[in-house]
């Protein structure tokens, strides 16, 4: 299994750094447009622990709305209830950054991956604290599951999406009109920006994701991250919603929960096997990472990972 598996990542390396037609880089965050579109890199990690990797693996990249999973479970663990009443768990069949759909739903935002959502989340890790003590809340955790004190946000490009927010600040002060949000609206949006702004690599990105494949405990330190059960929660909300509008083609498409970002990462869990992170700035017209993808529906497919596969 691990020489198919080498052997595998290796093909998909060469295959994807050689591709064409490579997608979009985001550019309505300058920072981001900076990025070259040549690059593709990706880590996958075994249950066994054994580390697999290609191309531009230990590259720093802006992980953006994969963040969205770690302020999840940030606030989650401090009062479940809090994040349920105020964001939904539906797909949203809608652009990340959709305004719209707020406003026909009362101020209720569809789910936690899409922005309104996290920002809606985020207020809750950020709520009655000072302004830098919710990314640093973020931050612990992303350190402590990648087990890289390193990691850390980047503030050229924090500043660059806060200079350029003006969705993001919109959809925050909607949910403040309606009671979504508590907190001081800038105080939300800086620790929004920040952790969109959290650079890692793939390497780094695996690992942090490990616990998802191992039903909440973090394989590294024996630590339960989340109980077994919201550790199948996430997944579903991962599966159902990580992809914003394009999210049932990825289930239709590759088959494991998965989140994405604009700064062209994906994070996958293929539960009981692996935790995958792939990247590759050209994104899709939804915001997903056109060749991360592609890698992924390679690899679930040559290893026969699929959540709906009844031997995986
Ligand atoms: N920081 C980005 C934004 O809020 C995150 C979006 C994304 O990665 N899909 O627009």
């Amino acid at each position: 299994m691990m020489a198919d598996l080498h052997r595998l990542v290796a093909e998909i390396t060469a295959e994807m750094s050689a591709a064409a037609v490579r997608g979009r880089v985001a550019d309505y965050i300058p920072e981001l447009a900076k990025v070259s579109p040549d690059h593709f890199g990706m880590v996958v990690i075994t249950a066994d622990g054994r580390e697999v990797a290609g191309g531009d693996a230990d590259m720093d990249f802006s992980i953006q709305s994969i963040s969205k999973l770690f302020s999840l479970v940030e606030a989650l663990s401090r009062d479940a209830d809090a994040v349920w009443a105020r964001v939904g768990r539906e797909p949203s069949g809608s652009a990340f950054n959709s305004i719209v759909q707020l406003e026909a739903e009362g101020g209720r935002p569809r789910n936690p991956f899409i922005n309104a959502g996290a920002i809606a989340v985020t207020d809750l890790v950020a709520a009655g604290e000072d302004s830098r003590a919710g990314i640093g809340a973020i931050l612990r955790l992303v350190r402590d599951l990648a087990g890289d004190d390193s990691i850390a946000s980047d503030g050229a490009v924090a500043y660059s999406e806060a200079a350029t927010g003006h969705r993001n600040a919109a959809l925050a002060h909607f949910m403040k009109a309606h009671g979504t949000i508590d907190g001081p609206v800038d105080t939300t949006l800086s620790t929004y920006f920040h952790q969109c702004a959290i650079a890692m690599s793939c390497r780094q990105l695996a690992r942090a994701g490990r616990f998802l494949m191992n039903g909440g405990i973090d394989p590294a330190t024996g630590h339960c991250i989340v109980s077994p059960e919201r550790a199948r929660r996430i997944a579903a909300l991962m599966l159902s919603c990580g992809h914003y509008d394009a999210s049932g083609e990825f289930a239709f498409q590759v088959g494991l929960p998965a989140k994405s970002g604009v700064g062209g990462g994906i994070l996958a869990i293929a539960p009981g096997r692996a935790s995958i992170a792939v990247w590759s700035p050209g994104l899709s017209p939804q915001g997903n990472s056109l060749l991360g993808t592609a890698a992924l529906e390679r690899l679930a497919h040559g290893m026969g990972w699929s959540v709906f596969n009844p031997d995986c």
